[in-house]
């Protein structure tokens, strides 16, 4: 995997990622595709809006098909018909959110499966066998996501832990191939709660392994947006210009603006899915909930400045009474059209970078997002 930065604007930058897949143009946007599939969009679907890599978690994968199936299907990209780029992230963050946790140990963790309650472990070693199976383009190494708020003894002893599973996770990274002839690249996951100290602590160890690319991990885990902005930006000064900066789990419009501005280049986040299927859209002009009687009978697009299948379309009014009546269409709909915009976010910024106008472009869009007639409510974030 290379990575080269073509131009900036501030902080702000655009850059490519080169993988065996293809190459991917930053900043970009990376659907999530949970359980090897986006929810409620289609492969087709993902190339027509202009997807250049998706996500597939770990731990979702390893325990249903279960990694066996997957590699006899001859990895992930083939398991699932998608021949772009793949991130996988490290199962880290689903094993301490959504598992009955049995216990953390320096070998690593124990948990039980939320599905059956099957015990199993998680190491660093594994984590990273796992991926190799995968045959993801990026994986992830195996981190400790605190949860906030956070003691700053626990962040500091988690933190420490998480820094020898990634020199465990880079070791292992370096004894074993890929399986099916493409490269992998595998990314360092900055840990540190809300602390800087720790934040650099963790930026400096991590560096001298000598990661592919630098994840910031930890954040939108329910701090207040000013600290996640602070963090990021304490955090950036640390990360090499020659590796990509991925934000993991950011999050609103807003947010991945913002987060640009202070030189992140990768993001992914289940918000345009999950909000989408509950009947929230995104557009320029901030949010609608299709269920709103107000557009019963509304015939115009969702956005007019969109040319996504759902916008080229069919109209709002057809959109509330989809979800309305309960069609799965809607949820598809919705996802196609929030996918679409978040992408389009992306790479419009990236255009702007390069044009070196981002600055005033993102004002622009952050008073378009924030000052609409439509917001009806605001929505949290989420991982
Ligand atoms: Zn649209």
């Amino acid at each position: 995997m290379k990575y080269q930065c073509i131009a900036q604007d501030g902080k702000a930058r655009a850059g490519l990622i080169e993988t065996d897949h293809g190459v991917i143009e930053t900043p970009v946007y990376m659907p999530v595709g949970t359980q090897g599939s986006v929810k409620a969009a289609q492969q087709r679907e993902l190339i027509e809006m202009g997807a250049e890599i998706i996500l597939g978690n770990t731990y979702h994968l390893y325990l249903r098909p279960g990694t066996d199936i997957i590699e006899q299907a001859g990895g992930l990209h083939r398991f699932m018909s998608w021949a772009k780029p793949i991130l996988t992230d490290s199962g880290g963050f689903q094993v301490f959110s959504l598992t009955d946790l049995r216990k953390i140990e320096e070998g690593g963790v124990t948990f039980r499966s939320h599905h059956d309650g099957s015990l199993h472990t998680f190491t660093p070693e594994n984590v990273v066998q796992i991926q190799r199976q995968f045959g993801s383009d990026i994986m992830m190494v195996f981190d400790e996501c605190t949860p906030y708020p956070c003691e700053f003894k626990y962040a500091k002893d988690s933190n420490e832990m998480t820094v020898r599973w990634a020199e465990r996770c880079k070791t292992m990274f370096e004894k074993s191939s890929p399986i099916y002839g493409h490269s992998q690249a595998l990314f360092g996951i900055v840990q540190g709660s809300v602390y800087p100290e720790i934040r650099e602590m963790s930026s400096r160890s991590l560096i001298e392994m000598e990661f592919d690319g630098y994840a910031i991990g930890g954040l939108a885990v329910g701090e207040p947006v000013e600290e996640m902005y602070r963090i990021t930006e304490f955090t950036e000064k640390f990360l090499p210009a020659n590796k990509p900066r991925y934000l993991m789990g950011i999050g609103l419009p807003e947010n991945i603006l913002e987060s640009i501005d202070r030189g992140i280049d990768m993001f992914d986040c289940v918000i345009p899915t999950r909000n989408g299927r509950n009947g929230m859209l995104f557009t320029r002009n901030g949010t609608m909930n299709m269920r709103n009687a107000r557009y019963k009978t509304d015939f115009t697009p969702v956005d007019a400045e969109c040319d996504c299948y759902t916008c080229r379309t069919f109209t709002r009014s057809y959109l509330r009474h989809l979800f309305i009546a309960k069609e799965i269409l809607a949820l598809q709909l919705a996802s196609i059209h929030n996918l679409t915009f978040f992408l389009w976010l992306a790479k419009e910024a990236r255009k702007k970078i390069i044009e070196k106008r981002f600055k005033e472009w993102k004002a622009t869009m952050l008073a378009r997002l924030q000052a609409s007639v439509f917001t009806e409510h605001q929505t949290s974030i989420s991982q």
